[in-house]
């Protein structure tokens, strides 16, 4: 639970996951490294490199963006 800065109200931010800048950093670093096709994606199934957004479920504001690495 976490107040809305917009609405304020009390909410449990709904969380989604989206493909950052970098993860599409680390899919060009591991295609240079001489990876095939197909390795590059490794990066686009990985959690870690994805960051997570916060959004209040009431006015769709969006609270904090949590980036990974
Ligand atoms: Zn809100």
């Amino acid at each position: 639970m976490c107040s809305c800065p917009e609405c304020l109200q009390y909410i449990t931010t709904q969380v989604s996951r989206s493909v950052s800048s970098v993860t599409w950093l680390v899919c060009m670093a591991t295609t240079l490294m001489g990876c095939v096709a197909g390795c590059c994606l490794i990066p686009f199934c990985l959690d870690s490199f994805k960051s997570t957004i916060h959004k209040c479920p009431r006015c769709n504001t969006t609270i904090t963006t949590v980036k990974k690495l």
